[in-house]
């Protein structure tokens, strides 16, 4: 049986063993069929002689048979099967008809033609088959019941033979059909089970892959947080040394020379903050900052950045902030400032004439969140459609020649964008080759309330209903101060030139005020601006001007220092919202008084020193850290005492007060963090110094460390002269250091 069985069951899950599986049901229906047939065949000749039913059991048997011949000529299951069902259910109506309709022992055999029918070519046809049988058992009862004289009803006596042998053959034929179908589903079953196997199995090696990889993820970026903090080491040597070198006396070729490796060391120092960042992604250890922080400071200072690559460049620099954008998010101000000052740095690199402009809006969502939308717009080159997708991977530029002609990892774009997804946003890019590029990002942060800037609020009514006459050639800028005046509620009305705006005032059109682009073609701003004084003296018509850094400097050295007399103020671009505000209303505010120059910004301190007296501890083991530390720190005026390990700086607070201890993280015999911890707890927090940390290993976390630890500030190596004044004048401003650094300086 299980031999029979088994001859079924072609193992084997592909379209190919399906036919043979088929193909062997209806080999064994045919053959079985057409043994009974014979055996009816016998029968009915014994009892009758060459009757109809003997005929059609003669012809009918072979015919069935032919089928298996007829599926591998064919090799269609569908057709053979269809083909063998139908005769077999007009052979068995023959039958019925002849030998007394409903009651002919030949209807017995119906209920195995649509299981056939399943079996053989799918459910369809399973149906079919019933729905004949069934409408074809109800006629034959309809035509008994109305008495209909079928041909030769067959006496009881024969009926007999025929039941007894129908009745043993659909039996068989059933049981078989569903040995059949057992035998099938347990190897159905058993094949799912081995494949389930198979899974686990390779399930089991691929968790086991990826340990692997992820191990070796965590390996490799702690060596690269190592490296990173072997090579910021020397690098803090050579930045910390050039930039003191420069400040002594130098030939003009020394000079040159040491600004090179200066500048070297710097482009040295960026590339490794990205690998470093992108290793920290990558590994999932980038931990980014929840603090509330203003939106528009933050793009202004990555601005303000570029303003200097702009000006040499000749290009426009933009900004409009839309009134939707909330002033204040919680969020990791530095990182949106980092995405946002690599797209610009792309932007300018890759543009040679024309503008770049950053647009800023966003989108409330739920609570009190928003999606903020950043597009930094450029007229340079574009990137061709087919490396678009390729941009935001890392290591990738769109080709070589481009990466020999501009230099750059190709690190920003990737590094970009996994940082707004870790924000929550996303990052995409539209650009026509040879018409300029957008690059998009969002981020999704929390509104933060911010109290409104001291002044902004009482200003806005001076600007209130002011006609504002704007001058400028670029269209993107004029578009961005007027709908930025009107914002202020003035009324604004921009011309596109110089000769333009003359005739308005010929005309007798009305401002109060003038804002006017210094460089223009044809007609340059200041021309204009002594053109304007003929018709219109500075009293009833006040003009500022917008210019690069450069020009600026230029008319100043001109005017001996002061701006030209025609002139109320100079702003320099990229203008700043909260700069254009305040220099107009600056203008309305001291509108009895006589257009004065605007107020010179106010000199940087060179030495801070005298004017705050501090006594410094620097505690660094590292004997060129100190020395780069020691000359920075004399260069603003200072001298302090050194400690080489976290214990002698302990010692060396309790020996005597300091105000300020620059504290290294790793250190021999004890660590800045322990060192740290100890100080805070042996001293009351206003007679204990303010300590700033100094590590080269610049990570996220390390900066929340060292606070945690009790430590007031930190900066990163390479110590540059800027960061180390800086801390220096944020501990000057902080309410408890004003107690200490009143004592006299030791
Ligand atoms: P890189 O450090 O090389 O600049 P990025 O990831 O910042 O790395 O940029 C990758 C590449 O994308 C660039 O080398 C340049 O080919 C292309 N690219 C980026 N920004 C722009 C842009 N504004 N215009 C044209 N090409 C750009």
């Amino acid at each position: 049986m299980s031999a029979v069985l088994n001859w079924f069951i072609v193992a084997g899950d592909d379209d190919e063993h399906e036919f043979e599986r088929r193909g062997r049901v209806l080999v064994l229906a045919s053959f079985a069929i057409a043994f009974f047939a014979l055996y009816f065949l016998a029968v009915t000749y014994a009892m009758q002689g060459m009757s109809p039913t003997a005929w059609a059991f003669l012809v009918g048997s072979p015919l069935l048979v032919a089928n298996p011949f007829l599926l591998r000529r064919t090799r269609s299951i569908e057709f053979t099967g269809t083909l063998f069902c139908l005769e077999l259910t007009f052979f068995l109506a023959f039958m019925a008809y002849h030998n007394g309709g409903f009651e002919a022992a030949s209807l017995l055999w119906n209920p195995i033609i649509p299981l056939l029918a399943t079996f053989l070519v799918g459910w369809r046809l399973g149906a079919t088959c019933a729905a004949i049988v069934v409408v074809e058992g109800i006629v034959f009862f309809a035509l008994d019941q109305a008495h209909y004289p079928f041909p030769e009803p067959l006496t009881v006596e024969q009926n007999r033979w025929f039941q007894m042998a129908g009745s043993t053959g659909v039996i068989l034929f059933i049981a078989l059909l569903a040995f059949f179908h057992d035998g099938s589903r347990r190897w159905a079953l058993g094949l799912a089970q081995r494949r389930l196997d198979q899974l686990r199995e390779t399930n089991a090696e691929l968790v086991a892959a990826r340990d692997q990889a992820l191990e070796a993820t965590r390996l490799k970026s702690e060596f690269v947080a190592n490296m990173s903090h072997e090579i910021r080491t020397p690098m803090n040597a050579v930045i910390g040394m050039t930039g003191l070198l420069l400040d002594t006396e130098l030939s003009p070729l020394q000079r040159e020379y040491a600004e090179t490796v200066r500048n070297g060391g710097e482009t040295l120092l960026v590339i490794i903050n990205d690998i470093l960042d992108f290793s920290k992604i990558e590994a999932g250890k980038l931990e980014l900052e929840r603090q509330p922080f203003e939106l528009r400071p933050c793009v202004e200072q990555a601005l303000d950045l570029m303003a200097g690559a702009t000006a040499a460049k000749g290009l426009e620099l933009v900004h409009f902030i839309a009134d939707t954008t909330p002033a204040a998010l919680i969020g990791d101000a530095t990182r949106i400032r980092q995405i946002l000052v690599n797209l610009l740095s792309n932007a300018v690199k890759f543009t040679a004439t024309g503008e770049v402009v950053v647009r800023v809006d966003a989108e409330a969502l739920a609570g009190k969140h928003h999606r903020v939308h950043v597009a930094v717009q450029d007229t340079g080159i574009g990137i061709p459609r087919d490396r678009m997708e390729r941009l935001f991977r890392s290591f990738s530029q769109v080709d070589g020649s481009i990466s020999r002609r501009f230099g750059g990892t190709g690190l920003g774009l990737a590094i970009s964008k996994q940082l707004s997804e870790l924000m929550g946003g996303t990052m995409w890019v539209e650009s026509e080759e040879g018409i300029g590029s957008t690059f998009h990002f969002t981020v999704v942060a929390e509104a933060a309330a911010i109290v409104p800037r001291v002044g902004w609020r009482a200003a806005e009514q001076l600007l209130a209903g002011r006609r504002l006459l704007v001058v400028d050639d670029n269209e993107t800028n004029r578009r961005l101060l007027t709908q930025q005046a009107r914002a202020w509620g003035m009324r604004p009305l921009a011309a596109a030139s110089g000769p333009e705006a003359l005739d308005w005032i010929r005309d007798g059109e009305e401002f109060d005020v003038g804002l006017l682009d210094v460089q223009m073609p044809g007609m340059d701003g200041l021309t204009l601006a002594a053109e304007i004084r003929t018709l219109r003296d500075a009293a009833s018509l006040p003009l500022v001007m917008l210019s690069s850094v450069g020009e600026q400097a230029a008319m100043m050295r001109q005017g001996n220092g002061a701006p030209p007399p025609e002139v109320a103020a100079f702003l320099s671009k990229p203008v700043k919202p909260s700069v254009l505000h305040d220099a107009l209303s600056g203008i309305f505010d001291r509108s009895d008084a006589k257009s004065a120059p605007a107020p010179a910004p106010p000199p940087v301190d060179p030495e801070l020193a005298p004017l705050a007296p501090l006594r410094i501890l620097v505690a660094e083991d590292n004997v060129v850290n100190q020395k780069v530390a020691l000359s920075i720190l004399s260069r603003l005026g200072y001298r302090a005492d050194v400690a080489a390990n976290g214990l002698e700086a302990i010692e060396a607070v309790r020996r005597q007060p300091y105000d300020v201890v620059f504290m290294d993280v790793q250190m021999p015999e004890l660590d800045g963090l322990e060192a740290t911890r100890r100080i805070v707890r042996r001293h009351a927090p206003n007679a204990r110094p303010y300590i700033i940390a100094m590590t080269a290993d610049a990570m996220q976390g390390d900066r929340e460390r060292c606070l945690d630890a009790g430590m007031d500030d930190y900066i990163a190596k390479p110590v540059r002269t800027e960061d180390l004044r800086a801390a220096l004048e944020r501990c000057r401003e902080r309410p408890l250091s004003a107690e200490v650094t009143a004592a006299p300086a030791a």
